[in-house]
């Protein structure tokens, strides 16, 4: 069991000299606070930090980025992927503006209340920001607990992370949200997945997994699930016009970016042709192979040059394609095309 005094102390100190300067520890705006929060969830911290800067400044208010248009917002957040993130953030500050006439609640029960606030947004935002007393889990405080209590349980499930959120909310001491950050800084650049630099920090006298030589042992993961494996063929449409046919995803998690027709495999042309209600020529031309790997699954794409006379609204100049929402897997198979190759047609 941890010793509070000793070790929020001793972990207190050592992030108070050897903390990153991060953009975001620059501020006290809740707002900014919040935005880096989101960013950095499944993201890590150098992927962000060019994110952040470009969002601060172009949305530096609360409301600038309340007043957004989404298609714009998703453009902007174009390459940090989970776009979710920004279209629940999105929501939830529009209600912030309108209903605490801009001021991110410094109340957390309002808080978690807003579109998108779990436990860890809600427990960095409402600590950092207003010093609550409430612990921020993410991946490398589990594992430093996991290590901390040589505690075996499974630290991906979560009646388990509930627990240890639980726990550190009993040692949490008033300066919370720098204790979370130190937490989170600690296993970020000392208690590493795999070569944790134990020589060096600043809690390894309460560390039981350090005092009994386990630390490799630690956290427990649980048997990793394959990830599912989906082919699909993908077409560049395009049309006389040097239009290409391109539409707006709905209700997936890449709703509101925009993708090219994607289709199993197997789809043969007569169902394509009928469902995006275009007349295509009979040539196919072979472009090239992507493969794009998610969280949970693998998208290998073979992607065909199609040409066709036909127009409908989902036909769009192909040199205005550059300027809407994409995921990254559709832009893998962009960059095997440049727009001045569609003249060649
Ligand atoms: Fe992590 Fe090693 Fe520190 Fe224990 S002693 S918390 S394993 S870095």
């Amino acid at each position: 069991m941890l010793q509070p005094s000793t070790f929020n102390n001793s972990l207190l100190e050592w992030y108070h000299s050897n903390k990153r300067d991060l953009p975001w520890r620059r501020t006290d705006d809740p707002y900014k606070i919040w935005l880096s929060e989101v960013m950095l969830q499944q993201t890590q911290v150098i992927t962000v930090i060019p994110y952040f800067t470009k969002f601060i400044t172009k949305y530096p208010t609360l409301k600038d980025l309340a007043d957004a248009d989404e298609q714009a917002l998703l453009k902007d957040w174009e390459g940090l992927g989970y776009y979710n993130r920004i279209r629940n953030f999105h929501n939830a500050i529009k209600e912030v503006k309108e209903k605490y006439n801009g001021e991110v609640p410094d109340d957390p029960q309002d808080f978690f209340e807003l579109k998108g606030v779990g436990p860890y947004i809600g427990g960095a935002v409402q600590s950092i920001a207003f010093n609550h007393l409430l612990a921020a889990v993410d991946g490398n405080v589990l594992r430093v607990m996991s290590r901390l209590n040589e505690d075996g349980r499974d630290m991906t499930k979560a009646s388990v992370q509930k627990s240890v959120k639980h726990d550190i909310e009993t040692i949490i001491p008033l300066e919370a949200g720098d204790f979370n950050q130190a937490l989170m800084e600690l296993g970020a650049t000392i208690c590493t997945p795999r070569t944790p630099k134990c020589i060096m920090c600043p809690v390894q006298e309460h560390c039981e997994a350090f005092k009994s030589s386990t630390v490799k042992n630690y956290p427990i993961k649980k048997k990793q699930t394959k990830k599912k494996e989906e082919f699909y063929n993908v077409y560049f449409i395009v049309n006389d016009e040097q239009e290409i046919f391109i539409y707006k995803q709905e209700g997936n998690l890449l709703k509101g970016m925009y993708e090219l027709p994607k289709y199993d495999v197997d789809t043969n042309l007569e169902n394509i042709e009928e469902e995006l209600n275009v007349k295509l020529d009979d040539k196919r031309i072979y472009i090239g192979s992507d493969k794009h790997v998610f969280t949970h699954k693998i998208w290998y794409m073979e992607s065909y040059l199609l040409h066709t006379n036909s127009k409908n609204e989902y036909f769009i100049p192909v040199n205005e394609v550059h300027e809407l929402p994409m995921s990254m897997a559709m832009k893998k198979i962009f960059r095997k095309f440049t727009a001045d190759e569609f003249h060649e047609l």
